[in-house]
């Protein structure tokens, strides 16, 4: 081991991620004075957040009667009652400054004739507390607005100097024996160095991990590798049995096709042309939140009215929406859907099919970005230097189900809420105290097995084993037969990674062995998100038990944190769901039935 060039730094704060999250974070700490480092495996606009869509929810109101206290009760309606209420309060209300601050920063959104930032209806955003017409919400600059995030954000973020460390995989945080995050160590990608980053704090803003599924919207990169080092460094992940299929992504491709072209006024069509939402969500038909119509077009398919050869789709009509919409609006979309579906929207609908898109789960927090675990006596323990924002992170403002557009409005609330906790609560330019060597060893040891190991498995056999078992049995309906086969099978999947082998020894741009340590990052959590999803017996937001359907608040009205003990068994706790708010401002939202 002694062979690895080992170059030591020391920062306030390292930051793992620079897409909206991180890098929110990271120019939020350089402005505030603290000497802040951004480590991240891609170029920063390469990250997933580029790929957003539709856009982000904040009552502005610009184009119809909106406040912030009736996104908060949609967020919570949405989040079927498992989101924490004080979270969601600070998120909504910092919706609208967030917003404004991106306008400023540069953001360029689409606009309305007088100049306003425009804004559209999306899933399960509504007005009056749930009772007016559809919110006009979610901020967009045209279908592309995840791409115009990321960069402004990226420029703000050279803008106050912050100091990148780009292409450096992150391999496991450095905690010390009483449980204290000092630190990470990363690899140099493109000369086989090893960085290790002693700091006050440590970031993760490492994304979803979406490519536990075999049909998934997000990148190739979205592989969980900050919930990966939280498992390996004995911390719980929370309610990672909640993972969103989005209604559209593209039939076969899996590429997504934003909720906007619904919010637009495209329609969702079975076999015989029926606009069937209407059945399932009489109120706002294809504008319920993503589990309700997710769930309906699974139905529709069973039961026989699915489209094609295979009645295994369903079609999504904007044929109506006439050519200036498609072109102002929705013009990402046209070419996604002629690309990938040889659809040409204008004449066509397009071939669609539920598809895993967010991780509503993720690394415990508070609403200050702090990593939280249930310790004896106290279910809210800060884990002191440890920090997580962002889908890697679980604050819960998403509870059982996100709503479409909340996600970007997450990364900047809180990528700045982070900023402005270590500003109160870290020495600038302090001196860390170092990471032990111990932690090191141990993290070296780790990759130095994975880098040689001699197994007769490559890393694409065993990825692919996961991604079938999970897209078959934790799927959008869920039974206790499919979910207790599901625990079997990927058990064995994760038991099967000791047999891995890498083919590539070098340590220069080894794309294999980055695999393969972004696989075992995935099988970890592939194994939790399976079994919390065994262990919760009701319905709640995106988790639909067939066998429990109703939700179950007396027994259930809380959240799962869940750890992987080394020989790949599950454990579980809980804390309560945070039923209260920071300010007399709203009233707590009481759990009731869930109708759209
Ligand atoms: C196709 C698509 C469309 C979407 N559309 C919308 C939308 O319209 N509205 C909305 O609100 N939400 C949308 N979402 C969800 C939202 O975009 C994501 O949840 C969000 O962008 C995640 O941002 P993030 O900053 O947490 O992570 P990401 O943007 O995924 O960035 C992760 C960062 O972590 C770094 N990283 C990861 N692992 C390591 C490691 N080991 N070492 C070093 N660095 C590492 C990466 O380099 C990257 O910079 C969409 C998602 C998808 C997939």
């Amino acid at each position: 081991m002694s062979a690895y060039k080992i170059i030591h730094h020391e920062f306030d704060v390292v930051v793992v991620g620079a897409g909206g999250a991180g890098l929110r974070a990271t120019f939020g700490m350089a402005e505030k004075g603290l000497n802040v480092a951004c480590i991240s495996k891609l170029f920063p606009t390469r990250s997933h957040t580029v790929a957003a869509q539709g856009g982000i929810a904040g009552a502005l109101g610009n184009m119809s009667d909106d406040d912030w206290r009736y996104h908060f009760y949609d967020t919570i309606k949405g989040s079927d009652w498992l989101g924490d209420q004080d979270a969601i309060e600070y998120m909504c209300r910092e919706a609208i400054p967030a917003i404004y601050e991106l306008e400023h920063y540069g953001v360029p959104f689409s606009r309305t004739e007088e100049g306003k930032i425009y804004q559209r209806p999306f899933g399960g955003m509504t007005t009056q507390f749930g009772e007016g017409p559809p919110a006009q919400r979610t901020c967009a600059a045209a279908d592309r607005t995840g791409h115009a995030m990321l960069h402004t954000l990226y420029q703000q973020a050279l803008a106050h100097d912050a100091r990148f460390f780009i292409e450096f995989f992150a391999l496991d945080l450095l905690m010390d024996d009483d449980g204290i995050c000092r630190g990470v160590i990363a690899l140099e990608l493109a000369t086989g160095d090893i960085h290790v980053f002693h700091a006050q704090g440590v970031v993760l803003a490492t994304g979803g991990y979406g490519r536990i599924y075999f049909s998934c919207t997000s990148a190739h990169t979205c592989t969980g590798d900050g919930g990966g080092m939280a498992l390996r460094a004995g911390l719980a992940l929370q309610d990672m049995e909640f993972v969103q299929f989005h209604p559209t992504g593209i039939y076969g491709a899996g590429c997504l096709i934003t909720e906007g072209v619904r919010g637009e006024g495209g329609i969702l069509r079975n076999a015989s042309g029926e606009r069937f939402m209407e059945r399932y969500a009489p109120h706002v038909k294809d504008l319920a939140s993503r589990d309700v119509v997710s769930r309906a077009m699974t139905i529709e398919i069973r039961e026989g009215r699915g489209v094609g050869e295979h009645k295994d789709h369903i079609l999504l009509d904007l044929t109506h929406l006439g050519p200036e919409v498609i072109h102002e609006r929705l013009p990402g979309i046209a070419e996604s859907a002629r690309i990938f579906a040889g659809v040409d929207v204008e004449k066509q609908p397009i071939p669609v099919l539920p598809t895993a898109h967010y991780n509503m789960g993720g690394i415990p927090t508070n609403r200050h970005g702090e990593v939280v675990q249930p310790r004896a006596g106290n279910p809210d323990a800060v884990v002191p230097g440890l920090y997580a924002v962002g889908e890697a992170g679980c604050v819960s403002v998403h509870g059982a189900n996100r709503l479409g557009s909340n996600s970007l409005l997450d990364l900047v609330v809180f990528g700045r809420a982070v900023a402005n906790r270590c500003e109160e609560t870290l020495v600038k330019f302090g001196k860390p105290k170092l990471a032990s060597q111990a932690s090191i060893d141990k993290a070296l040891s780790r990759f130095d097995a994975i880098r040689h190991a001699k197994g007769s498995r490559p890393t694409a056999e065993i990825r692919l084993d996961m991604q079938r078992t999970m897209q078959s049995d934790a799927a959008v309906f869920r039974t206790q037969s499919t979910l207790q086969e599901g625990v079997e099978r990927i058990g064995k999947v994760h038991a099967s990674f000791k047999d891995v082998h890498v083919t590539d020894r070098s340590l220069i741009w080894n794309t294999d062995l980055m695999e393969t340590l972004e696989l075992e990052n995935l099988l970890s959590q592939a194994v939790v998100t399976m079994s919390s999803a065994l262990n919760r017996t009701e319905s709640r937001g995106a988790h639909a038990r067939e066998d429990y359907p109703e939700r179950d608040d007396a027994n259930w009205l809380k959240h799962t944190c869940s750890w992987l003990d080394a020989d790949g068994t599950v454990r579980f706790d809980y804390r309560p769901v945070h039923m209260y708010t920071l300010s007399s401002d709203v009233d707590v939202v009481p759990p009731k039935k869930r109708v759209y």
